[in-house]
């Protein structure tokens, strides 16, 4: 009833993407609700209790949850630590930092991925243009998800977005992934490379797209809890991500409130 394409992406009905959509519907309403609540001086464990609640009363589980012993619901990435940032009491948000705020739900066995950045309170104007240039470079990628593409045409769009707007690193060892039934599925998705390469892009295939863009090196390393990627140079980096099926009338962004028709809408023009 799970069915795979020759390279072993899994591949949804008409049926099981409405069941994706669900569950990226629930991400996409607790990350909204989310960003309407950060403000200085919460802690990044305010938003993770919120998350969670909103996320069970929609019936849904909070995948990060124990995933490979990750502790919580979402990973809260503040400043310098590019993803995988584990929601504590032990710092409060000040105005003029951003945070990376990525949630997972599994609902009927379904996954939703979805990550948003985030200021807090006012911000160096070069931070909300980094926010805004990694944001850019996800619908830039997003908009390469139709039928008859090549998976590393993503990639491709990413970074060539990203490096039309200045000098930037972009985390080569991290990106994108294929999600349904699992949160983390093939295939695994760059954000840099070469197009036209990999597996042609299928009706029916949901890839999560996620760029993160760091404001100085790419070059990333992981902290003592395990978890944590912080830039070595100590500068910003700010995530975007949405999970996203591939149908033959283009990109449907599940993760997104309106299934991303707006800012695709402004692509094509
Ligand atoms: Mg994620
Ligand atoms: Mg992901």
């Amino acid at each position: 009833m799970f069915k795979r394409n020759r390279h072993g992406i899994q591949i949804k009905s008409p049926e099981q993407l409405e069941k994706m959509r669900a569950a990226g519907l629930v991400v996409g309403r607790t990350l909204d609700l989310l960003k309407r609540s950060v403000r200085p001086g919460m802690t990044p464990l305010d938003l993770d209790v919120i998350a969670e609640k909103a996320i069970r009363d929609e019936g849904a589980i909070p995948s990060f949850k124990g995933y490979q012993g990750f502790p919580a619901t979402i990973c809260a990435s503040v400043n310098d630590e590019v993803v995988h940032g584990i929601p504590s009491d032990a710092r409060k948000l000040r105005e003029g930092d951003i945070i990376s705020i990525d949630c997972g739900a599994i609902l009927e066995g379904w996954h939703g991925d979805s990550a948003v950045t985030v200021p807090v309170g006012e911000v160096d104007p070069k931070l909300t243009e980094l926010m805004r240039i990694t944001e850019e470079s996800m619908w830039r990628g997003i908009a390469a998800l139709t039928p008859g593409r090549h998976l590393s045409d993503i990639g491709y769009e990413v970074e060539r977005y990203v490096k039309s707007q200045g000098r930037f690193g972009i985390p080569p060892e991290y990106g994108g992934h294929g999600i349904g039934t699992e949160m983390h599925m093939d295939p695994w998705i760059a954000n840099h490379g070469k197009p036209g390469r990999g597996p042609v892009l299928e009706e029916g295939m949901c890839l999560a797209i996620e760029p993160m863009v760091n404001l100085g090196t790419e070059r990333t390393r992981v902290l003592p809890d395990e978890w944590t990627v912080v830039t070595i140079d100590g500068k910003q980096s700010a995530h975007f991500e949405h999970s996203v099926a591939v149908t033959h009338n283009g990109p449907w962004v599940l993760t997104a409130l309106d299934g991303g028709k707006e800012r695709l809408a402004q692509l094509q023009n």
